[in-house]
């Protein structure tokens, strides 16, 4: 094994912080001074301004994105035994927070072109239990928002949106977490917008909705020592708002970014189309933030998905796969459905690599990372 640093990392997130390490030592100074570090101004404005920025009104900041998911089902209403239909193609914390809010996972399968939730399948998963729909923007592409809405409207269903991948993102004149009853996000460091450590919020337009959620995450109590709800403790620490608050201003930028990185990617890969390297489908223009840039190796490839992310690593190139092994496989899942049930995300978890994907990625770092590619095809 190598020890040398890899040419091209996955990410790289000094070269974020680097240029704003005084601004933010400064505001954690500010945080510590004050000793104000549950519940406190710093948290109040980030979740102002976080959902301000997404064009929604509340926000409510928790413990982390999979807290957001279950607590924030758990303040829709959605009760034991209720079904809740999502993708079999997500990361595994959307299925964790359902089950975690007593609700029936149902899974479903994806699109393969874009690798987000299959409407059309969808709609086959509906029963009369049926109570809400969790549509998960995966790699920072949205879902599309007109069909979410119009098939939310048709089965009368609650859209609950798992944006911890799509922060700021937009399609169809909407950003994430503005589509539905309420959003899910996630701070967790190498998100689009990270904290030091775990953080997650729950936004939505509904006052009721935003105020019970207060309530859950504190203990259930909307007053000191009055418990209404069976609550939990899952709050975003003031510390991480604060960094949070530092960092929001500069997200635009960030993800313009990533969607140029993106572009030079896709520019540079089209003549390896027709060797079976085929970037997922951008339907979003310039709204998918890509919170990852994911490619699909066919069968046309000469080369296969592992070799070649073990010929990338022997260059220096770090990639990822996001995720190998789909939900209803995993151990702790498997009466979720079994091999074949979702054969488009089995497909999918089998085909595809995550190249590197930051801001501050150079165009030279994405030349080395396609050279590379075209390299493993000969040796
Ligand atoms: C990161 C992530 C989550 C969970 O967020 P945590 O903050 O890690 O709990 C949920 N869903 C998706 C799609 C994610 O990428």
């Amino acid at each position: 094994m190598s020890s040398l640093p890899p040419k091209v990392p996955f990410v790289n997130l000094s070269l974020q912080h680097q240029p704003i390490q005084s601004e933010i030592a400064e505001a954690i100074r500010k945080i510590i001074e004050q000793g104000d570090f549950i519940l406190g101004q710093a948290l109040a404005e980030f979740e102002t301004a976080f959902a301000a920025a997404s064009g929604v009104q509340y926000g409510v900041g928790v413990a982390c994105g999979t807290d957001a998911i279950a607590l924030g089902l758990q303040a829709c209403g959605i009760n034991q035994g209720d079904e809740i239909i999502l993708p079999a193609n997500t990361f595994i914390a959307t299925l964790i927070a359902v089950i975690q809010a007593k609700a029936v996972p149902i899974l479903v399968d994806c699109d393969p072109e874009t690798a987000l939730i299959d409407l059309t399948a969808a709609a086959t998963a509906i029963t009369s239990k049926t109570k809400a729909i969790i549509p998960v923007h995966l790699y920072g592409q949205m879902v599309s928002p007109t069909q979410l809405l119009n098939f939310a409207n048709r089965h009368n269903l609650i859209i609950f949106e798992d944006a911890a991948q799509a922060h700021l993102a937009e399609r169809e004149g909407y950003r994430a977490g503005s589509i539905g009853k309420a959003a899910a996000f996630s701070f967790y460091p190498s998100k689009n917008l990270g904290c030091f450590g775990d953080g997650g919020m729950l936004i939505t337009n509904d006052a009721e909705l935003a105020k019970k959620m207060r309530t859950l995450r504190n203990y259930g109590a909307p007053s000191k020592y009055l418990h209404t709800e069976i609550g939990t403790n899952s709050r975003l620490d003031n510390l991480q708002a604060a960094v949070l608050n530092v960092k929001l201003p500069y997200l635009e930028k960030w993800n313009r970014d990533r969607h140029l990185a993106a572009q030079h990617y896709n520019t540079l890969l089209e003549p390896l189309k027709h060797q079976g390297i085929v970037p997922i489908a951008n339907h979003s223009n310039t709204g998918h933030i890509y919170h990852l840039y994911v490619i699909q190796i066919t069968e046309k490839s000469p080369i296969a998905r592992n070799l070649l992310q073990e010929k990338l690593a022997q260059q220096g190139i770090q990639t990822g796969i996001h995720y190998p092994v789909p939900c209803h496989l995993q151990p702790a899942y498997q009466n979720l459905g079994n091999r074949g049930d979702f054969p488009l995300t089995e497909t999918l978890c089998e085909q595809i690599l995550s190249l590197p994907m930051y801001p501050g990625l150079s165009n030279t770092q994405i030349e080395q990372v396609v050279q590379a590619i075209e390299l493993s095809f000969d040796s």
